[in-house]
């Protein structure tokens, strides 16, 4: 697997642009002729040379290119541009490293540009830097383990990718779940499904958008769903159905249930179905029943049997929900 988009050869595409004014930005003592151009997707154009792309990366000349003017001396008003998909912050930081000279600290670099980088490192097999990226992305795997297992899956980083895909489960379960699902890590999406019945439908359904191709989505988000719904039956069936406790007098409830229960039934209708919210909403209704001992009975019986018909349904794995 790579990152998107793959080195273009175009023309100058301004006369006005006056190649023989790019210096080496990569080094600060670099004597090297300019005989190349490339063109970040932000637009800047940075001149480096042939000679190290070759010898410390693949893949960043495209062959086009190779056949022209390598090992010629530099006519650079005539150079054409290589356009690449990275953006320039991460363009100058691969140059750095297609010189021989001390590099930059890559654990000063924000996390964002980290990731970029270490990502292109290794799609243009920069191996001066692939090995530091690797400790560096190890070491921001507690703060951005969602990130840093998307890097290890990409790339076959096989060790830290389970410690990472542990972290990235507990950390952003509804993510970890459609991206698993994209790379067909079933184990990994089911167990990650698990964790997202705490988690709006909406927040589910962004995950798969996000990270699944359009034929993918739809299809594991309707197995979600079904699952969902029938948590919501799990747990509605019980609600629906309190144990009868008879009160002083001979009543099966109190003046207190029948206002605490139609709240009860209300707020859940419209909470996840799951069973932290179940218990936060009752402790937050609890006091209109005014310590009703008889009541306290048939909340504890109800908390046994949505706690029991909860579990079995979160149990199932998700291909019992897929059509085939
Ligand atoms: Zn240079
Ligand atoms: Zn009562």
């Amino acid at each position: 697997m790579s990152s998107a988009g793959s080195p273009q050869v175009i023309s100058n595409l301004s006369s006005v642009e006056d190649d023989s004014l790019l210096v080496c930005e990569a080094s600060d003592d670099c004597t090297h002729p300019i005989d190349i151009i490339v063109r970040s997707s932000d637009g800047v154009r940075i001149g480096t040379h042939k000679s190290n792309l070759f010898a410390c990366s693949k893949g960043l000349v495209p062959a086009t290119s190779r056949l022209d003017s390598f090992g010629s001396s530099s006519h650079t008003n005539t150079l054409q541009d290589v356009v690449l998909p990275e953006d320039s912050e991460v363009i100058q930081l691969l140059l750095k490293f297609t010189h021989y000279q001390p590099q930059p600290d890559l654990r000063l670099i924000g996390t964002n540009l980290l990731f970029r980088f270490a990502n292109a490192a290794e799609k243009y097999c920069v191996y001066s830097a692939t090995g530091v990226c690797n400790i560096v992305m190890e070491m921001s795997m507690k703060d951005q383990p969602f990130e840093v297992f998307q890097y290890t899956s990409t790339w076959g980083y096989v060790g830290l990718q389970e410690a990472a895909a542990k972290l990235a489960m507990a950390q952003c379960p509804a993510k970890f779940f459609a991206y698993a699902h994209s790379i067909n890590r079933s184990e990994w999406r089911d167990l990650a499904e698990q964790q997202t019945h705490k988690l709006t439908t909406k927040e589910v359904c962004d995950s798969l958008r996000e990270f699944c191709k359009g034929s993918e989505w739809p299809e594991v988000f309707g197995a979600w769903f079904q699952k969902r719904d029938t948590l919501r039956s799990a747990l509605f069936f019980p609600l629906n159905n309190p144990i009868p406790v008879l009160h002083k007098g001979g009543s099966a409830r109190c003046e207190e249930w029948h206002s605490f229960y139609p709240q009860l039934l209300g707020k859940m209708a419209v909470e996840v179905p799951c069973e932290d919210k179940f218990l936060s909403t009752l402790e937050s209704l609890r006091p209109i029943l005014k310590d009703c001992i008889h009541c306290g009975m048939v909340l504890k019986s109800m908390k046994e049997r949505v706690h029991h018909g909860l579990e079995s349904v979160v149990k199932k794995p998700l291909a019992e929900f897929l059509n085939h």
